[in-house]
């Protein structure tokens, strides 16, 4: 069976900056649940960060960007988090690589997490286009990197990598 790693707040853990969850409700998604085939994990936990923790935005560009150095990574009450964000996806990386994982499941928008958007860095729910951090980090690796809002994307590429 094909395993797919997911943000762990999409998972149903409480992990998010508040101590709350983004669980997935749909069919598809609980069904993948039960089958055991999501592996939960968060970046921003992983490289080091406590929960609850000051909600964090990108200034200055996208995942990409910082991982170049030009940009970085801030909480909201202006704690820099970037080498955090940055050791959390690399260890996220390992993990891929290590244990075979072929598809990822991101929580959209988020700094480390989000796969097509994100937001602006000015903490007034501005969305830009670009990822996170681990987002970025995986698919510049050969993952294939979805978020929540694409998941018969997923379901299609499962079907491909299990006809395999
Ligand atoms: S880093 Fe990712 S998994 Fe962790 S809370 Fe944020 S969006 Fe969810």
């Amino acid at each position: 069976m094909q395993k797919i790693l997911v943000s762990g707040c999409l998972y149903g853990d409480r992990c998010k900056y508040d101590a709350s969850d983004n669980e997935v409700r749909d069919e598809l998604f609980q069904r993948w649940k039960k089958e055991g085939r999501l592996v939960p994990i968060c970046p921003e936990e992983e490289g080091g960060l406590k929960t609850p923790r000051e909600a964090a935005e990108i200034k200055g560009g996208c995942g990409a960007d910082v991982l170049a150095g030009k940009a970085k990574v801030f909480g909201v009450e202006g704690t820099d988090c970037t080498e955090a964000f940055i050791e959390g996806a690399k260890k996220v990386l390992k993990k891929a690589k290590s244990e075979g994982f072929k598809i990822v499941l991101l929580k959209e928008r988020s700094p480390s997490c989000g796969t097509n958007n994100i937001y602006d860095g000015t903490f007034t729910s501005t969305k830009i286009k670009g990822s996170g951090v681990c987002s970025y980090l995986l698919q510049s690796n050969g993952l294939f990197v979805y978020s929540e809002e694409e998941l018969e994307m997923v379901a299609e590429m499962l079907e491909v990598l299990e006809e395999k």
